[in-house]
């Protein structure tokens, strides 16, 4: 990869031509044409409070450095920016005047046609340090991570969208990192994360490749159509609605594309679904609430999903301790299954770290997890008894 080290370009020279998008908040273009701002792997322009717009042209009003600024110099030797893109939208907007904005000066707004000739030169004149970069995607990306260490950290699927750009993530982004879109609220429900940093895309692409999302970006890079990864996010999502009328917060974030491959073809009654959810969600005993759809879907088989509360220290000592008393008075083993064998376990005492806490009755059978429903076994039996 190559860098270069530009320092005779201005404020002055990056916006020209400077078109903002007011609709989504962004810059667009600058540099004559030259300069792509928010290439479509960027994350959107995120100084939504105007507090930071003013502080770029303060900075630059009092002659500060506006820090360093990356560009990616493509083949066709337009550039796009790679780091920089809010600070150089903020002083786009403000010098250019259909979309500028007011700084304040000794308490009165000042907007680019109001300072005096000679503040505006300073913004204008002002010189930028820029390199520019060139090289294979995989390069970039590893330097758009190391250059974003400083500043907010980018996730993975940022990163991607950058290795990857093309038609395909321009239209995969319209699609599932635009906030405006309006399947985004039914979305939500069910995928956590914030669609702007990608989350909602991330998890589209995570089902329709069943988590080889750098396979499928790879292959459908250049394609202008995302119909499939549109189809299968809907689809998975139609099916987690139709099978769960729930819609509460513990279904955000669920895994729902490795159940939907799992579970999809199987027949679930969505009115006793919806009793089992209810159930489940309401019983204190199970710490996993977001384990309970998988529960449910997979036949209520593996409880090792529900987190079912186990017995605490304190307990399992109260119950060893009674235990224990009484087998030694009965001169019997202190695990019961033992005491009533005929092997020469029958009459052994065992130490504590040598049992384990069980239901008596099962949780599954309506068993509390307290000292009442609690029997200590030696760690034979509990095995053997939590393995029927
Ligand atoms: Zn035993």
């Amino acid at each position: 990869m190559k860098t270069t080290l530009h320092t005779d370009w201005t404020v002055g020279d990056i916006c020209k031509g400077f078109v903002y998008d007011q609709n989504e908040n962004k810059g667009l273009f600058g540099l004559n044409g030259q300069l792509v701002i928010q290439p479509e792997y960027q994350r959107n322009y995120i100084y939504g409070d105007g507090k930071r717009d003013v502080a770029v042209v303060e900075s630059l009003l009092k002659g500060y450095p506006l820090g360093l600024i990356y560009f990616v110099k493509n083949e066709d030797g337009k550039y796009e920016v790679l780091d920089g893109q809010q600070r150089i939208t903020s002083f786009g907007r403000f010098v250019n005047n259909t979309w500028r904005f007011a700084v304040t000066i000794n308490e009165k707004p000042y907007y680019i046609d109001s300072l005096n000739p000679d503040q505006k030169k300073r913004i204008v004149d002002a010189p930028l340090t820029i390199y520019v970069c060139e090289g294979e995607p995989s390069e970039i990306q590893e330097w758009f991570k190391t250059i974003n260490m400083q500043g907010v950290p980018l996730v993975d699927q940022e990163l991607r969208n950058a290795s990857y750009h093309g038609t395909f993530v321009t239209l995969a982004r319209a699609e599932f990192s635009n906030t405006g879109n309006a399947k985004m609220n039914r979305w939500k429900t069910y995928v956590s994360g914030d669609p702007k940093r990608q989350a909602i895309l991330e998890r589209a692409l995570d089902w329709v490749s069943d988590g080889n999302i750098e396979d499928y970006m790879a292959a459908h890079r250049n394609d202008d159509k995302i119909a499939e990864l549109t189809n299968h996010f809907n689809t998975v999502i139609d099916w987690v609605g139709a099978v769960f009328s729930y819609v509460g917060d513990e279904l955000r974030g669920v895994e729902w594309g490795r159940l939907y491959r799992q579970y999809h073809s199987k027949a679930y009654s969505r009115d006793e679904v919806a009793k089992r959810v209810d159930e489940l969600l309401d019983d204190s005993q199970v710490a996993n609430k977001k384990g309970v759809f998988e529960y449910i879907l997979g036949g209520e088989q593996d409880k090792s999903l529900l987190h079912v509360r186990v017995f605490d220290e304190k307990t399992k000592r109260a119950v060893y301790n009674r235990q224990t008393k009484e087998a030694k008075e009965k001169g019997a083993s202190n695990c019961p299954l033992c005491a009533i064998g005929h092997d020469s376990n029958c009459k052994k005492i065992y130490q504590l770290k040598e049992m384990d806490a069980d239901h008596v009755t099962a949780w599954s059978k309506g068993g509390a997890t307290d000292a009442s429903n609690c029997q200590m076994l030696c760690k034979t039996h509990n095995r053997a008894k939590g393995n029927r």
